[in-house]
């Protein structure tokens, strides 16, 4: 039975659910993660992959049709192929994408692809290995690079590099990475550091602004244009050098929010609906979906959190509260 669409008080079609599968992870990004002494969830707290299908069945009717599975790292995640295979099943989803550090992803990128996932992007911040363990905080330089091999030889399509840009940290990657994107047809997005690291040591000064990487790249490699085409919902604009070769998008939340735009609900690893990265409320699915509630409820309990969203971040005024749960712990 097709309902009505999950609009907002702002108009905003919500057709894309993300889905935090751990909020474990075997890296440390020093953005996201503490250094030591992390809390995790005790695993009986995350949903169940049957919670987490019966979830995505639920909210199809209401016009959810995107997935992207992430985490903490969604590859700690046993059995995760398991997962992508049931909500590729699901009539009604049309798109399922992932994002990974991918370590573990040289192992587990066949049996993925196997399993009907095609989206993939992969986080790496530098493309030198002693950067990558500075804010890393651990190894694994190479096993990301392989699970990159592995990514394209299994023909994942597209393959798209997320980089974090962190003032006095990131300048020196964004050449090398103009020229990854080049030789390797895999376009690299930039990111701006967001206030979501769970350090609390987010500085509006400690963003590297997406303009400051355009007139780098254009500077010291060639220009970049806008494409054209783009998807309006995309959190990225994509640009391309002059003469065609490589692709570059940049996320530009904090010069360029594009909270008008967003499309996107997000259900936490242990059952709990945010409308927004930022937002302060969350919606507990976990206790109505282990009550046996009926549909009519979960379906009440989504449009009520919709209903809520709010116009946009606050990261720009000074109203601006940090979320307490840090990015591992909501779902990039
Ligand atoms: N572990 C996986 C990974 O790193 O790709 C998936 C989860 S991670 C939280 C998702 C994305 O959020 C990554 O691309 C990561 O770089 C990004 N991210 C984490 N903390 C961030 C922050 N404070 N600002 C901007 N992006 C951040
Ligand atoms: Fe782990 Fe991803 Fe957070 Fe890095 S950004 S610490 S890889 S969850």
């Amino acid at each position: 039975m097709m309902q009505l669409p999950l609009i907002d008080t702002f108009g905003r079609l919500h057709n894309n659910l993300r889905i935090s599968v751990t909020d474990r992870c075997n890296i440390r990004c020093f953005y996201c993660m503490p250094a030591e002494d992390v809390v995790f969830m005790d695993r009986q707290d995350l949903l169940t992959f049957e919670e987490i299908e019966r979830f995505v069945r639920l909210v199809v009717p209401l016009g959810i049709t995107e997935l992207r599975l992430t985490g903490g790292e969604p590859l700690v995640r046993r059995d995760l192929d398991k997962l992508v295979q049931m909500l590729a099943a699901i009539p009604g989803i049309t798109d399922i994408g992932l994002t990974t550090n991918g370590l573990l992803l040289a192992d587990q990128a066949e049996a993925l692809h196997a399993a009907g996932l095609r989206r993939i992007n992969i986080s790496l911040d530098a493309l030198d290995p002693v950067k990558f363990k500075q804010f890393t905080r651990r190894e694994g330089y190479e096993q990301v690079r392989a699970g990159i091999a592995a990514a394209q030889r299994v023909g994942f399509d597209p393959i798209k590099i997320n980089a974090v840009s962190v003032r006095g940290m990131t300048e020196d990657e964004i050449v090398p990475f103009g020229h990854f994107a080049r030789e390797t047809g895999i376009e690299v997005r930039f990111i701006e550091y967001m206030p979501l690291d769970a350090d609390n040591a987010w500085e509006r000064n400690k963003v590297l602004y997406a303009q400051e990487i355009i007139d780098r790249l254009s500077a010291d490699v060639m220009p970049l244009e806008p494409v054209g085409d783009q998807d309006p919902h995309a959190p990225a604009s994509d640009f391309a050098f002059a003469d065609g070769v490589g692709r570059i998008g940049f996320i530009s939340s904090i010069s360029q929010p594009f909270c008008m735009s967003c499309n996107r609900l997000r259900i936490t690893a242990d059952g709990k609906l945010r409308n927004c990265l930022f937002s302060m409320e969350e919606t507990d699915l976990r206790t109505l979906l282990r009550s046996d509630a009926p549909d009519e409820q979960l379906w009440t309990a989504v449009r009520a959190s919709v209903a809520a969203k709010k116009e946009g971040h606050e990261i720009n005024t000074a109203r601006f509260v940090q979320p307490l749960r840090p990015m591992y712990s909501i779902g990039g």
